[in-house]
């Protein structure tokens, strides 16, 4: 059997960083499996995941589905390569606020306040506009630039004007924790055109490491357990053996492993057959993804956007919900350009065009949640999410609320001008409830920020299932360490989150 002192699960986001960062040190054999391909430079990588400009919705992905709401399931992309969704999504690198890591510290993680996390979130980028302000950081493994002025689209460009006219302030660097406002988008590469993944960023520089071995191409079907102990994972009916196992699966893929690995709510794992080692009733529950919405215009025939990034320009302001609200949890972005062969399947049948632009909103903060189970054992059988949209009454004055933001901005006379009509709504569904829920039901969609599947907490929470130092509550060797264990939503898009919490569960690894 071939034996590794650390095996990390899942080579994205948040796996890339743990591998890179415990195979520092050259004693510790690291393996790093990954059910998607490796490509070890630019030369290798396919344009899909090189063009930073536009999402790989398909040719790097699971090709997964969800249940929306109750009547209605959607494409679920989740990225299957090393660098995992970071590898294959909009490169938005934008910090939680204070606030957001306040509360995880408040849910029984003080290691995890905003104070604790500033220092990882500053260390892991090379910002390349402000390293040497406050708050930033020069030299770090993630690239972060922002769009220059001149690099704007017409329609951005119009966003911006039309947000600044409507009494938003200008924002020039959207990472700062007291801004709020218009501003451009802040993004995981060094120039225009080339995302940088989380695999280019560490695993890249990490190549020559003896000890790091990087295994693409193989699904790990289960942690391999003895009693309440893991001691390594079953690939492919093989055994590899470790002193300790790191899930980094992902939101939707580590809360499936461990199930399938018998740590999950008891009575569900028996009626699937699996033999209990843990009874975790927190595993798959809680799930928390961002829904969005918008308004949307069909271009007119000789209109720009084949090429253009997706958005350049991104309003976050504060909504008006009440005593819920949190300071920047309502996101407004221009978007050059849905291609409506992968989002908002409805507004294809009406939109009569192949793609539409549009004021897009995402309500950082739903208060619906869903949850990630299994419905067999097989490892080859998808996991089911069902994303559980709109449960919780309160998200649609939410929505609502968004879809009148979107309408106003969308509605400034240089954006209209580039559009034939708007599609799907009207005038009258402002101010109408009825017609407002029927578009909700429609047009909400997902923007692909799943966490909270593994949530940290401590032992006395039965909700939880790691504790804040990423262990899995009552099974040793065992630890999961990436978006599924954010214990509440960040008012932001959660990469840099994610980056950031590997980073500090490397460092609690690397001390034990
Ligand atoms: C389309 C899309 C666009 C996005 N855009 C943005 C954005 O612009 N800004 C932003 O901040 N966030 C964005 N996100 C979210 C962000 O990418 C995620 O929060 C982040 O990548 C999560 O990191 P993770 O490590 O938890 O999961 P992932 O990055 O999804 O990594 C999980 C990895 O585990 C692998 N894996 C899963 N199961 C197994 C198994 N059984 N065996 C072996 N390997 C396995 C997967 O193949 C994958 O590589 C986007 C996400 C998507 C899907």
């Amino acid at each position: 059997m071939r034996r590794f002192d650390d095996i990390v699960v899942g080579a994205g986001g948040a796996g890339a960083v743990l591998a890179a960062r415990l195979s520092e040190e050259g004693g510790r054999r690291v393996a790093l499996i990954e059910a998607g391909p490796h490509y070890g430079d630019t030369a290798a990588t396919p344009a899909d995941l090189l063009d930073g400009n536009a999402m790989s919705l398909v040719q790097h992905s699971w090709g997964l589905t969800a249940a929306l709401t109750a009547r209605r399931r959607v494409p679920f992309p989740q990225g299957k390569v090393t660098g995992g969704s970071s590898a294959v999504g909009n490169t938005v690198a934008i910090r939680g606020t204070p606030a957001d890591y306040d509360e995880w510290a408040a849910l029984g993680n003080p290691l995890w306040s905003w104070e604790q996390t500033l220092p990882t979130l500053t260390a892991l980028e090379d910002d390349l506009d402000y390293g040497d302000r406050e708050f930033h950081a020069a030299g770090g493994p993630i690239p972060i630039r922002r769009w220059r002025a001149h690099e704007l689209t017409p329609l951005q460009q119009a966003f911006l004007d039309g947000c600044t006219a409507a009494g938003h302030s200008y924002v020039a660097d959207h990472n700062h924790p007291a801004s709020s406002g218009v501003g451009a988008i802040p993004s995981t590469r060094r120039d225009a055109s080339v995302r940088v993944s989380t695999a280019m960023a560490y695993l890249w520089p990490a190549r020559d490491r003896s000890n790091l071995e990087i295994i693409p191409g193989c699904r790990v079907d289960r942690v391999l357990m003895r009693d309440q102990q893991a001691v390594g994972v079953v690939v492919d009916g093989e055994e590899l053996s470790a002193r300790r196992v790191i899930l980094a699966a992902g939101a939707i893929g580590s809360p499936a492993l461990l199930w399938r690995s018998g740590v999950g709510p008891a009575d569900e794992l028996r009626r699937l057959g699996i033999g209990v080692h843990a009874d975790l009733p927190g595993v798959g529950a809680g799930l928390i993804d961002q829904p969005r919405i918008g308004v949307f215009l069909s271009p007119k025939p000789d209109a720009a956007g084949e090429g253009a990034p997706t958005g350049q320009i991104v309003l976050r302001t504060t909504s008006s919900s009440g005593s819920t609200s949190r300071f920047n949890d309502m996101y407004y972005a221009m978007v050059n350009r849905f291609d409506l062969t992968h989002h908002f399947p409805k507004l294809r049948e009406v939109a009569g065009a192949r793609s539409v632009f549009g004021v897009m909103a995402v309500a950082r903060r739903p208060h619906s949640r869903g949850r990630v189970f299994l419905e067999s054992a097989d490892p080859s059988t998808p996991p089911r999410i069902d994303l559980g949209y709109l449960t919780d009454e309160r998200d649609y004055p939410l929505l609502a609320e968004a879809v009148r933001g979107c309408w106003d901005l969308a509605h400034s006379p240089k954006i209209l001008d580039q559009g034939q009509e708007v599609v799907l709504v009207e005038q009258k569904t402002l101010s109408d409830e009825e017609l407002m829920r029927n578009y909700i039901d429609d047009a909400v969609d997902s923007a692909y920020n799943p966490v909270g599947t593994a949530r940290m907490g401590p032992e006395s929470d039965e909700t939880a299932v790691v504790d804040q130092r990423c262990a899995v509550h009552g099974v040793g060797g065992l630890y999961v360490a990436d978006a599924s264990v954010m214990p509440a939503m960040v008012c932001a898009n959660t990469l840099l989150s994610v980056v950031m919490i590997a980073e500090r569960a490397a460092g609690f690894l690397a001390c034990r």
